[in-house]
């Protein structure tokens, strides 16, 4: 997509607005499968939590993907999208043994994580087969808030518990058909990915009637030049040769799974807001936008980085801003950036806003969440409407404080 594109969808649409580009995400997704291609049987199960839009589901989709999905709203989605049962997995955690079940009767892959789930779903249902979370405690992750591998991370079922998970199958007659990993985001290095995968692959070897092995997530993508991303292409190379070797020995065709979320849709994605107003202290110019953490909260909560260009003024010199939010908190995007010179009215756009930036905002100050664009066949599609007054006010309940009733309450 062009500046140029960006900027008429934000003056047609308002501001401010995500737009996604289903080109890259189509891209990414080929890229993934191509890297993979040697393996005979490959899933790619799309994260929803990443951005959830169901036009987003819907164009994954048409592509062949399955979906993963971390709560029963997220299966609800994808079956509203079209996804079939059985391309949906389940992989929630810490959640309620009843939320399980009701994912279980809707037919959906079941992916447990916790031991005593475990043994309770399977004296209560031998009959439905389930995926096992493993923790390989494999510290990949590239940040404390995104990395679940480690020794005393919440997620997965230690590696160092296979003798009780065996205990389990063995006492309640279950069936454990896949083997899952999901070392954490943002996994710099691919030699790490494999040493993990050397793990699973022991793990594997303990449960005699898999279908699947799923190797979670955690590819990285660029945020910024300069930075590294995961080499999918050699990881294909290397990870498909071992996973068709370990298929042999073990005697069966098994399928390679994967759940990316970032990987996929975080390129396609831009995020556009007008700037407010162009404030100067004593140190600092600031770029005041119309959002905040309530719209884009990676910057505050995980420190990330997104680049931010003015396309209003591509050819504008360049100076430096830090660009602030109008939430009644610090909310800072990026400081001391150098941007092409901006006016008060200018839109800037955030890069890499297609991951963990829609699918996290909120109505905090009782701001309206912002709308969503996919640029799809060189047309821009409204995928949602922006919020109205509306949809801040219609689940709150209003107290009648005038009534008498409530009046000889106070008393
Ligand atoms: C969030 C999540 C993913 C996706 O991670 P990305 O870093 O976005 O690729 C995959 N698997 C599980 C279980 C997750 O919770």
């Amino acid at each position: 997509m062009t500046e140029n594109q960006l900027l008429k969808i934000a003056q047609d649409f308002g501001s401010p607005i995500y737009i996604y580009d289903a080109e890259k995400i189509e891209r990414q997704y080929k890229r993934l499968t191509n890297a993979f291609k040697d393996v005979k049987s490959l899933k790619i199960n799309y994260a929803v939590k990443a951005l959830s839009n169901i036009s987003i589901l819907k164009l994954l989709h048409t592509l062949g993907s399955g979906i993963d999905t971390v709560s029963i709203q997220e299966v609800q989605l994808g079956l509203a999208a079209g996804y079939k049962p059985e391309q949906i997995i389940f992989t929630p955690n810490g959640v309620s043994l009843d939320e399980i079940e009701v994912a279980a009767k809707l037919g959906v892959k079941i992916n447990i994580d916790n031991l005593s789930i475990l043994e309770q779903f399977g004296t209560k249902h031998p009959d439905i087969p389930v995926c096992i979370r493993i923790n390989p405690h494999v510290m990949a992750g590239g940040n404390a808030k995104i990395s679940v591998g480690h020794i005393d991370s919440k997620f997965g079922i230690s590696i160092h518990q296979i003798p009780h998970i065996l205990r389990i199958v063995e006492n309640t007659k279950m069936n454990i058909n896949g083997i899952h990993m999901h070392t954490g985001s943002d996994i710099l290095d691919i030699e790490v990915f494999l040493y993990a995968s050397e793990i699973l692959f022991e793990t594997a070897k303990q449960f005699k009637n898999l279908n699947f092995i799923d190797f979670g997530s955690g590819f990285k993508v660029p945020y910024k030049t300069g930075d590294i991303e995961t080499n999918i292409e050699e990881l294909g190379k290397k990870l498909s040769k071992r996973f068709n070797d370990f298929c042999k020995e073990y005697g069966k065709e098994l399928t390679l799974a994967f759940e990316p979320g970032k990987f996929l849709v975080s390129e396609s994605g831009n995020f556009l807001a007008q700037v407010n107003a162009v404030k100067q202290t004593t140190s600092t110019v600031f770029a005041q936008i119309d959002s905040g953490f309530n719209h884009l909260i990676r910057p505050m909560f995980y420190g990330s980085h997104h680049d931010i260009v003015n396309i209003s003024n591509p050819k504008g010199k360049e100076r430096f801003y830090t660009v602030v939010g109008y939430i009644c908190e610090t909310d800072t995007f990026g400081s001391n950036r150098r941007i092409n010179e901006i006016s008060e009215g200018d839109v800037l756009c955030f890069k890499n806003a297609g991951a963990y930036c829609f699918s996290m905002a909120s109505n905090y100050n009782s701001r309206y969440r912002p709308a969503e664009v996919l640029w799809y066949n060189n047309k821009a599609h409204l995928i949602r409407k922006r919020e109205t007054f509306d949809d801040i006010i219609k689940n709150q309940v209003e107290v009648d404080f005038s009534s008498k009733k409530e009046k000889a309450l106070v008393k």
